[in-house]
């Protein structure tokens, strides 16, 4: 079995926001710093987010600080969230924006020329800073543009398939140059692992291809503990159609903006619902009402509800929702005449990698920021906070791993354990007969839509906890590549994925079925009304290689929960 053993002393996995933000800052430190990506340098999922970056900055509400930041977290994660973590999100929130704008990013303005800022759900002030609705991409353009003047080297379509531990710590990782089909060891004093989130274990979802999970598969198999992964946040407005367009986001800036949301008979239903906010309640909350409109037989003709902004002036609509008008014209819709159908998507993974101050997880050498870690946002995230965490967070986790590397000697590597992971990989293209990766991946995110979605119970839960132990055991060893070619084979790393979408899922139906009352974005049809459910459910991988479940005390800093 061939290889190529690369050196570095600071990995990271991941060139989204946060990955980018942290080879950015660990690179500061004058040490031989890695990024990888599956994707081409740029092109990571948080191009695609559109709303904004929550900061307390108090340009458009002069009231707005920190701590209102921290309030408005706490109660809107539903008590769940780390509140140490929480306290670094909204402290350093002001000065990584700052950072962007320093490399170049530009945001809008107030007419005073101040950074402006737009109301979003479940928040006491106009707080998110945005630049039009392609926030996300103006962020990307800039740290790519940014860590092109630093001596990172970026190993773009390359995909991380393992960790490789030693004697307890991060010694590098087993990886895949996807161009060439190169086997590949990158060993390391640390790894960042950045790898965001799994919105593609769903059926229905507004993520982009990519996030399926791969950094939680790695995390769990290599023994780190994960946390709140029953946590899946379903955004209320996801394109209806066309099919193809189908979970597409609609940014929550539409509903900022001034957007309302109508049943089939015209009424702007969220009043029966939550009258005090309306259509910026909580994610969970709007995705509940609508679907609760579309259960009971008010829904739109395609199964979901419209949101109308055309009582808008249209030159706000053409000005600060740009992109929506684009998204809506390929489905023939004018946003600013007429509605938008819209109904949840799967959105945004709370749970993740447990990290602690400093961005450190229980693995000594491994670090992790952004979508993949959790404990920042509790049972729910408001929109607007997972751009600051990925600022936030990656700066901190750069710089903690690049400290780690400094005080760290590399390890030395299991290369049994390496080359037993290149022979997996192999197999998948060499195997006779078996089940293609395609048609099990439907199977995957069909089960995860219809039985661990919005409204959930026990009884789907369970079924769906014994499928996916199936579908581990016998499924994920008979994965078959149709073509077994190497070099930039899709089926291929489609199959690499699978087995880490099948523990992801895994990890979040266990910790739902073990979840009995309703916190969050965790909700049950049938849940126990005397469970308050402060909590955080940690899951590890046990000794005798099962999963373990147990459910620990929260991180109070400041607010105990009602
Ligand atoms: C449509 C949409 C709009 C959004 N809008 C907003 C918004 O307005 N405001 C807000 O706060 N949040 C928003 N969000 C959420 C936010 O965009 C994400 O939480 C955030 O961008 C995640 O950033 P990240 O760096 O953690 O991960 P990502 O940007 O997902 O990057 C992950 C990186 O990891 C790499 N990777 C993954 N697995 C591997 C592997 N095995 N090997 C190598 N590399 C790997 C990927 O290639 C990628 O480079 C939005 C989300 C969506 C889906």
């Amino acid at each position: 079995m061939e290889y190529k053993t690369i050196m570095c002393d600071v990995l990271v996995v991941g060139a989204g926001g946060a990955g980018c933000r942290a080879a950015i800052e660990a690179a500061k430190h004058n040490l031989d710093v890695i990024m990888i990506s599956k994707e081409l340098l740029g092109k990571a999922h948080t191009a695609m987010a559109e709303g904004g970056y929550n900061v307390s900055l108090g340009n458009v509400d002069p009231d707005d600080n920190p701590e209102t930041h921290f309030k408005d977290t706490i109660v809107g994660g539903n008590y769940l969230n780390n509140q140490h973590l929480a306290e670094i999100l909204v402290r350093d929130a002001p000065q990584r924006i700052f950072d962007l704008e320093d490399m170049g990013a530009v945001f809008d303005r107030t007419p005073e020329g101040k950074i402006a800022q737009r109301p979003f759900g479940k928040q006491s002030w106009r707080r998110t800073a945005y630049a039009s609705d392609r926030t996300g991409s103006e962020i990307m353009v800039t740290l790519t543009e940014a860590i092109r003047k630093t001596s990172v080297r970026v190993f773009d379509e390359v995909f991380a398939t393992k960790l490789l531990v030693t004697d307890g710590k991060i010694a590098g990782i087993c990886a895949v140059d996807l161009k060439y089909g190169d086997y590949l060891i990158f060993r390391a004093k640390s790894v960042v692992m950045a790898t965001g989130g799994a919105g593609r274990i769903y059926k229905v979802t507004s993520n982009a291809q990519l996030d399926v999970g791969d950094g939680y598969g790695m995390a769990y198999e290599a023994g780190c503990e994960m946390i709140d992964m029953e946590m899946v946040q379903f955004h209320p407005t996801g394109m209806v159609k066309p099919e193809s367009a189908k979970g597409r986001l609609v940014t929550e800036a539409v509903r900022g903006e001034g957007g309302i949301l109508l049943n089939s008979e015209g009424e702007r239903f969220m009043k029966r619902y939550y009258p005090d906010v309306m259509e910026l309640a909580g994610r969970d909350q709007v995705a509940r009402s609508i679907m609760t409109e579309v259960l009971e037989g008010r829904g739109s003709p395609d199964g979901g509800a419209y949101l109308s902004i055309a009582h808008l002036p249209k030159r706000i609509v053409e000005f600060r929702l740009e992109s929506m008008i684009e998204q809506f014209e390929d489905a023939g819709v004018d946003i600013r005449e007429e509605p938008m159908q819209v109904s949840p998507t799967a959105h945004h993974f709370m749970g993740g990698l447990k990290i602690d101050e400093n961005a450190s997880t229980n693995i000594p050498g491994l670090f992790a920021s952004g979508e993949c870690t959790g404990g920042v946002h509790g049972g729910n995230r408001l929109g607007g906070n997972a751009l600051a965490d990925t600022q936030v967070f990656g700066a901190l986790s750069g710089e903690t791993a690049a400290k780690y590397a400094k005080e760290n000697r590399h390890l030395g590597i299991d290369r049994d354990a390496a080359i037993k992971e290149f022979e997996r990989l192999e197999a998948m293209l060499q195997r006779k007969d078996g089940v293609s990766p395609a048609d099990a991946r439907d199977e995957l995110t069909a089960l995860m839509w219809s039985k661990v979605q919005i409204f959930r119970k026990e009884e789907d839960m369970a079924e769906a906890v014994k499928e996916l132990r199936r579908i581990e055991k016998e499924v994920v060893p008979q994965i078959k590549v149709d073509v077994p070619v190497k070099r930039f084979n899709p089926g291929w790393h489609q199959a690499m994925e699978f087995v880490h979408m099948v523990t992801t899922a895994r990890m979040v139906a266990e910790a739902a079925l073990m979840r009995k009352g309703n916190r969050g974005a965790h909700y049950r049809v049938d849940a126990d009304p005397d469970e308050t459910g402060y909590y955080n459910i940690v899951i590890r991988k046990g000794k005798d290689g099962e999963m373990e479940l147990t459910k620990e005390d929260l991180v109070i800093t400041k607010i105990t929960p009602p």
